[in-house]
């Protein structure tokens, strides 16, 4: 049987549960959940995400809409339009694609969404809350991998969870998911000594670091599970994670691949979040 953890089929099959969720919602109510997606400059990565987004928002039977701002557009033209979307009825997730442009401050535009649209989880009130254990809105990608596990049937209570790489958006996050759920968690960084030798402890292991296939396949503890959540462009065209794949997978019992691992689970999830947003505030 295959080890490896596809994420780009179980996300599939959430967009296709949501989708039919959102269909039987608009029956009963007349209403669907609305998603707005606001994108400042030209990044093209950041603008490959947006269209993304909104495709599979389309797809799923959302409300889509995309607010494409100029790069010279000032901090507030910009809140002013987070302000406007706060009271937009139609809108229940508000997501500002990060990095902004130079010379715009994005805590301050986080910090001005309303919490209760926050689907990206990144307002310090939903940090804090995730952080006290009662989460209300958790940030995409950490969610995801929860998921992948969930749905890939690996028990996270009790077991030793090393997540490598301590980020706001992915590290810390993921680690505080996994404690909630009772795993023993440590979380490594860039100074963290004997790297392989914390990683060869874990029954669960999660990437996030940006470096391309840094975890080997003898730092995986037979049978692990290995969730990467790294994306990194190696010349023209080709994804790798953060985990060389083809050693680590002889080893690991359930490995996530990249592309179509942890990626199209962030979206995926971004979706569930705003229906979670819909059914609190319709
Ligand atoms: P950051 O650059 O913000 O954080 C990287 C973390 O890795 C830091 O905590 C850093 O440590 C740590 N680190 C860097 N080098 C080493 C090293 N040599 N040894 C140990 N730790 C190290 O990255 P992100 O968390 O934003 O993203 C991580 C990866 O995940 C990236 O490849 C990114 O593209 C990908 N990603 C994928 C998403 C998806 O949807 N699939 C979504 C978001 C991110 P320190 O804190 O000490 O500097």
């Amino acid at each position: 049987m295959s080890n490896i953890l596809d994420g780009k089929q179980i996300a599939k099959d959430i967009r296709e549960e949501l989708r039919k969720e959102v269909a039987e919602l608009k029956e009963k109510t007349g209403r669907v959940p609305g998603l707005a997606v606001v994108l400042v400059g030209e990044d093209p990565a950041s603008a490959t995400y947006v269209r993304m987004k909104g495709k599979a928002c389309e797809q799923a039977g959302f409300l889509s809409r995309t607010h494409r701002l100029s790069e010279t557009t000032s901090q507030r033209e910009l809140l002013d339009l987070v302000n406007e979307l706060n009271e937009d009825d139609e809108i229940h997730g508000i997501l500002v694609q990060l990095p902004l442009p130079d010379g715009l401050d994005d805590q301050e535009v986080l910090k001005a969404i309303n919490p209760e649209k926050d689907v990206d989880g990144f307002h310090p009130l939903n940090v804090g809350r995730l952080m006290t254990g009662d989460p209300y809105f958790v940030p995409c990608t950490p969610r995801g991998v929860i998921e992948l596990l969930d749905r890939g049937n690996v028990e996270i209570k009790g077991k030793k969870a090393v997540v490598v790489g301590r980020s706001n958006i992915v590290g810390k996050p993921a680690a505080l998911l996994l404690l909630q759920r009772h795993a023993t968690v440590t979380i490594c960084h860039s100074r963290t000594q004997d790297l392989p030798g914390v990683v060869r402890e874990a029954d669960i292991v999660v990437a996030a670091v940006g470096r391309p296939e840094m975890v080997r396949g003898d730092w995986i503890k037979e049978g692990a599970v290995v969730i990467d959540v790294g994306v990194n462009r190696v010349g023209e065209k080709k994804l790798v994670g953060d985990v060389a794949f083809d050693e680590a997978k002889d080893v690991a019992s359930l490995i996530t691949p990249v592309p179509g691992g942890v990626g199209p689970m962030t979206i995926a999830m971004l979706l569930q979040n705003t229906l979670e947003a819909f059914k609190n505030h319709g």
